[in-house]
């Protein structure tokens, strides 16, 4: 049965509860353990799929097709262990089970209250695949205090009171503020925040203390007999120059011995920190740069393409150079030439979205990075709108369009190259949906296989004919225009088993031109960096070598 560290946070939200979770996750690793991780979050959306990018930033796509957290995303990135639909629930996502079952009348008539309902359902979450691993780490959104939260804490306090002894621990992250005047942290928001936790039952084994300044012993003693942890178990969370830093940083601080010590397993084993000292080293010793345009809709809000800004990381790490992504927004495109915005840069990406709004301006940053034999990277709708393009200036469809958008436009009549995809396959059996659908959960989503063309571009980048990528999409190019596109020279170079789903298109004449359906930026991990990142920079250098 998996030990369980459950994670909370107090005075402030946005204190990187995600990413020490996630670190923590790499540190029990590294000594050897094996680990899970899992978000619960107090909203009441059934899931983060239907929230707008700009609010919430990405939504993360599992595997197994669930649309998750971003925090989900950090987990999979310093463990690479694969999330599942199993490991991210939402207050709404459980009111609407406990729901389901009371109109079937599985309750038997009993009144349905939040105790203990709620919270049994919040427990049995919790214990989902608690066999399969040494250490269960569970991060709890939001801030202590929240009325939303509160059910959750309540499962905790139950769940840990049921176990036995020892084996679930509370790691909590607070911060410390400096007050300029008088030259000192204070402490007083973390005695306050423990003694909220203290008041529904819970204490801390660990405190995480964010800081900008180094906390003095003197401090640390105080918070340890305050708010009743060890003083070894005060650990400091200090600002870092990257997120990949906090394994490391983390460990410096003691962060993985305090919390086998507070489970007391002794002798504890020792890490084995080779993997994010080379991740380190990479990004600490990179020579050179490339700059990346990456031109989208959701520019304002670097969270919304999260993922994308972490795996072109990846790939500067396995060239060893730095990438600097800059974003652009692509409406600029439907106003000026984007030649003056994108000259400079050494390559092109255009990442996934929804709507219209922008995409004649990736259109034509797809047109710039094929004639200008830049190396383009298109994702999603950033593929859908590069085989709109060749379709429009080069395979005689000058009215190519996509039915997510209006194909009546201006009194025109649009073709529609790109259409509402409504019947698959996944697996071996056929999914269907309806124009009319929900909103939520309802497109092609997570993973699927793809066959790829020998002595392709992308076959020699994957190094090999078979892969499998994660989808999050509602319409697909459609197959009827493959003659005609390849004739105009755009491979289908990737399809769907059943040879039905246009995977990735890539230019036969252009250095490195490649779009594909699917969202590789997903599966990318600072120790194993995607091979379609890491190729894509590459080309980048390439570009960067010749101006
Ligand atoms: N809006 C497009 C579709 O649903 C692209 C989605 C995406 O980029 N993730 O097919």
């Amino acid at each position: 049965m998996a030990r369980y560290v459950f994670i909370t946070g107090g005075v402030v939200s946005s204190l990187g509860k995600g990413l020490a979770s996630a670190a923590l996750g790499a540190l029990l690793q590294a000594r050897g353990f094996s680990v899970r991780l899992r978000k619960l979050d107090p909203y009441l959306n059934v899931d983060p799929g239907t929230m707008s990018p700009f609010e919430h930033g990405e939504v993360f796509v599992t595997d197994d097709g669930a649309e998750t957290d971003l925090d989900l995303g950090h987990y999979e990135r310093f463990t690479g262990v694969s999330a599942r639909k199993t490991d991210s629930v939402s207050s709404g996502r459980i009111y609407s089970t406990v729901l389901e079952k009371e109109r079937r009348g599985d309750y038997l008539g009993k009144t349905i209250q939040v105790i203990p309902h709620v919270t049994n359902e919040i427990k049995e979450f919790l214990s989902i695949g608690a066999d399969e691993v040494d250490f269960m780490l569970c991060e709890i959104g939001g801030t202590v205090g929240d009325i939303e939260g509160l059910p959750f804490f309540e499962a905790i306090r139950q769940f840990t009171h049921e176990r036995p002894r020892g084996e679930c621990i509370l790691m909590h992250l607070t911060l410390l503020p400096y007050l300029a005047a008088s030259g000192e942290l204070k402490t007083k928001p973390t005695q306050h925040s423990v003694k909220e936790l203290q008041s529904i039952g819970l204490a801390p084994d660990v405190l995480v203390c964010r800081s900008e300044h180094p906390i003095p012993e003197k401090e640390r003693e105080k918070i340890a007999l305050f708010c009743n942890v060890r003083k070894e178990a005060v650990i400091a969370a200090y600002d870092l120059k990257t997120i990949y830093e906090a394994p490391l940083a983390y460990h410096r601080e003691g962060l993985d011995q305090a919390v086998l010590d507070a489970f007391q397993i002794s002798p504890a084993p020792r890490p084995n920190l080779a993997r994010w000292i080379d991740v380190m080293d990479r990004l600490d010793n990179a020579e050179g740069q490339v700059r990346v345009a990456i031109v989208g809709k959701y520019t304002q809000l670097e969270d919304a393409y999260k993922s994308i800004a972490e795996a072109l990381t990846h790939g500067g790490m396995a060239n060893r150079v730095r990438v600097k992504a800059e974003w652009i927004d692509a409406e600029t495109f439907e106003r000026e030439d984007p030649a003056p915005w994108l000259e400079g840069f050494h390559a092109i990406l255009v990442p996934g979205g929804f709507g219209e709004r922008g995409t004649e301006g990736k259109i034509r940053a797809a047109e710039f990075a094929r004639t200008r034999q830049i190396p383009y990277l298109g994702i999603c709708l950033g593929m859908q709108m590069a085989v709109i393009e060749a379709a429009r200036n080069l395979a005689q469809l000058p009215d190519a369009g996509s039915e997510e958008f209006d194909l009546e436009a201006g009194g025109k009549r649009f073709t529609p190259v790109v259409y509402h995809l409504k019947e698959w396959v996944q697996g071996n059996h056929k999914v269907e949906r309806k124009a009319s659908d929900d909103k939520g959960g309802t497109m092609r989503l997570g993973a699927y296989s793809a066959h790829l063309v020998e002595g392709s571009l992308v076959a020699r980048v994957y190094g090999t004919t078979v892969i499998e990528e994660r989808h999050r999409h509602r319409y697909e190019v459609d197959i009827k225009y493959r003659k005609m596109l390849e004739a105009a020279g755009l491979r289908f170079s990737g399809m769907s088993p059943d040879g039905r789903l246009p995977e990735i298109v890539e230019w036969a004449d252009h250095p490195w031109f490649i779009g594909v359906q699917f969202h590789p930026e997903l599966k990318s991990k600072p120790f194993a960096p995607h091979p379609l990142f890491a190729d894509f920079i590459r080309a980048a250098v390439e570009v960067s070598r010749l101006v």
